[in-house]
C-alpha cells in the first residue's frame, strides 16, 4: 500500500481517504505486534539503544507514511512494555482500556485547547460536566470546583498552591499571587507522610519554600501516617514559630497502597487552621469499587484532592484532575490576558477552563473519562476495582503463608510488598538475591514486577491493577519468582 502525505483530516473525500487508510493501518499494525503475553521482550539497555540509534532522523527527503511504519513495526512495537499483559505489574502504570484508545484518537484528531471556550467549545462543557460529577462521586458540594491536568505531580502541586496561598491570604492577610512570598516564608510547613510521593518535596521547591517546608511523619507498621506522631510535630512547630499551613495525606501511597487516617488528619486540621490536602493519585479508583469504596469515604473531608485516571482507572496517560472543595480558592490560578480569556467572556457564559489551571494548552482527557463511564456504568467499574483488590487480598494471603517469604503489610488497595528470605548458609545475601530475580524476570521470562526498600532491605512489588489477573496466574508467578531465587 502507498499512502499519500496528506496533511490533515478535512472535509475533502482524498483527505477522509488517506486519514481511514492510515488510521487502519497503523491498527493493524498494532494488532498485528500483540504475538505473546510477554510484557517486555527484553532486550536490555545497550542493546536496545544501539537498535534505535538514528542519524537520519530528519533526511533531506522524506521516506513516506509506509516506510515509516515498517520501521516502527521492526523497532518499536515489539520493544514495548504491555501493560495489558498479566506478566505486567511493575508500578502504578496500567494498560488502557480500548475505549479509551478510541476516545483518544477523536482527542488527538480534533486537538481542541481546554485554555479557552472558542477552542473547545463543546470539550469545555463536557469537562465541567465530568468534573460537576465528579465533585459528586467523591462528596463534595456544588461550592465544589476541579479541573483536569497532566498528572497527579500537577495535580499535587496545584492543591498544594492553593493551600499555600489559601493560609497566607486567611491567616496572614498576605496575597502571594501579587508579592510573592512573604519574609517569613521560611516559617512555612507542610507534613506529609514519610513514604508520601516525591511531588511533595518537589513541590515545595517549585513554590519557593524548598524540601525544608515539608515535615516527614513516620508511619505506623499498617504504613499510615502515625497521627500521635504529627500532632506532636505541629505542636512542636508552632511552639518554635513556624506556620503549619497543610496536612498532604496520602489515599493509596505508591509502595504499599496504604491510606492515612483522613477524619483524624481533618480534625488536626480543624483545631490548626490547616488545610486538607488528599493525595488520592492511586486510592481515587476505589471510589468505584462497591465493595471497597468505604475505604476512601474520608475523601469528602479533604479541601483537595488528586484523581489520577491513569493508574486504577485503567486510562490513558496522561489523565488526572485536582478537585477543590471551595471553588473561590481556584482564584490563585486566575489570571486574564486580552488576548485569551476576557473578563467579559465569563459575563457572557464562555467558561475559559484557563482560568483554573497551571497548563495553558491542554488536551481533551475528560473525553476519557466520559466515554469509559458511560460505557462500562457503576456496576462494570465496580467489578473491575474490586477484582484487582480481591486479587491483591488473596497475593498476599498466599505470601503470608510461605516461609521463605516476608510480607511487609495487608494491602488496602491493590499493592503487596514482600521480599524472599535467603536459605540458611545461601552465600547471596537477601537484597542480592531479590534485585537478582527482578533483572531475570525482566529480560529472560517476559515479567516485568516493581522493587523497592523497605525498613532498609530490597523488597519485590505486584501492583495489581489489571482486572485480567487471576488467581492462578499470581501462584504461577509466585512460584517462578521462588524457582529463581533458590536456584
Ligand atoms: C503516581 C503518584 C503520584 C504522581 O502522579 P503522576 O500522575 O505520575 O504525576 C503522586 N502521588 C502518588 C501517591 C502516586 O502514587
Amino acid at each position: 500500500m502507498s499512502f499519500q502525505n496528506n496533511l490533515f483530516l478535512t472535509s475533502s473525500d482524498s483527505d477522509k481517504k488517506a486519514y481511514v487508510e492510515m488510521m487502519e493501518a497503523t491498527v493493524r499494525a498494532i494488532a498485528a505486534s500483540m504475538t505473546d503475553e510477554q510484557a517486555y521482550a527484553g532486550m536490555p539497555p545497550y542493546d536496545l539503544r544501539a537498535a534505535v540509534r538514528t542519524d537520519e532522523l530528519l533526511p533531506a527527503e522524506g521516506c513516506g507514511f509506509e516506510a515509516v511504519l515498517e520501521e516502527i513495526k521492526a523497532k518499536i512495537l515489539p520493544n514495548l512494555v504491555r501493560p495489558a499483559s498479566t506478566n505486567y505489574m511493575a508500578h502504578l502504570h496500567s494498560a488502557a482500556l480500548v475505549e479509551s484508545v478510541a476516545a483518544e484518537l477523536i482527542i488527538a484528531t480534533f486537538n481542541q485547547s481546554m485554555d479557552s471556550w472558542d477552542q473547545a467549545p463543546v470539550a469545555t462543557e463536557i469537562e465541567v460536566e465530568v468534573i460537576r460529577n465528579l465533585c459528586r462521586m467523591y462528596g463534595y458540594d456544588e461550592n465544589s470546583d476541579g479541573v483536569f491536568t497532566s498528572g497527579g505531580s500537577q495535580s499535587n502541586l496545584s492543591g498544594l498552591l492553593l493551600a499555600r496561598d489559601w493560609f497566607c491570604n486567611e491567616k496572614l492577610h498576605y496575597d502571594i499571587k501579587k508579592h510573592g512570598l512573604p519574609e517569613n516564608f521560611r516559617k512555612l510547613r507542610m507534613y506529609a507522610s514519610e513514604i508520601s510521593h516525591f511531588s511533595m518535596e518537589k513541590s515545595a521547591h517549585l513554590m519557593g519554600m524548598g524540601y525544608e517546608a515539608v515535615v516527614k511523619v513516620p508511619v505506623n507498621s499498617a504504613m499510615q501516617m502515625d497521627v500521635e506522631a504529627l500532632k506532636k510535630l505541629i505542636e512542636k512547630d508552632i511552639a518554635d514559630g513556624n506556620l503549619p499551613f497543610c496536612i498532604a495525606a496520602t489515599v493509596g501511597t505508591t509502595d504499599f497502597g496504604s491510606i492515612d487516617p483522613l477524619k483524624e488528619l481533618r480534625e488536626l486540621c480543624d483545631r490548626y487552621g490547616m488545610w486538607l490536602h488528599a493525595d488520592a493519585a492511586y486510592g481515587s479508583g476505589v471510589v468505584l469499587s462497591r465493595k471497597y469504596a468505604c475505604r476512601v469515604a474520608g475523601l469528602a473531608l479533604a479541601d483537595s484532592i488528586t484523581v489520577d485516571f491513569h493508574k486504577m482507572f485503567l486510562l490513558p496517560i496522561s489523565c488526572s484532575a485536582s478537585l477543590i472543595k471551595d471553588k473561590r480558592n481556584f482564584d490563585a490560578l486566575t489570571i486574564h490576558a486580552d488576548y485569551l480569556n476576557r473578563e467579559e467572556d465569563e459575563e457572557d457564559g464562555y467558561i475559559n477552563l484557563v482560568n483554573k489551571s497551571m497548563q495553558t494548552t491542554r488536551r481533551f482527557d475528560a473525553l476519557k473519562v466520559w466515554v469509559s463511564f458511560k460505557m462500562r456504568g457503576a456496576d462494570g467499574w465496580s467489578d473491575l476495582i474490586t477484582g484487582c483488590i480481591d486479587n491483591a487480598a488473596y497475593f498476599y494471603s498466599r505470601l503470608a503463608e510461605n516461609p521463605d517469604v516476608e510480607v511487609i503489610t495487608a494491602p488496602e488497595i491493590s499493592s503487596v510488598v514482600f521480599r524472599v528470605l535467603p536459605k540458611n548458609g545461601s552465600t547471596e545475601d537477601g537484597d542480592t538475591m531479590n534485585k537478582r530475580v527482578r533483572r531475570e524476570l525482566l529480560h529472560h521470562h517476559g515479567v516485568v514486577i516493581g522493587q523497592t526498600v523497605c525498613n532498609g532491605n530490597v523488597c519485590l512489588k505486584f501492583t495489581l491493577l489489571n482486572p485480567l489477573q487471576s488467581h492462578a496466574k499470581l501462584d504461577e508467578l509466585l512460584d517462578l519468582i521462588l524457582q529463581l531465587s533458590f536456584k
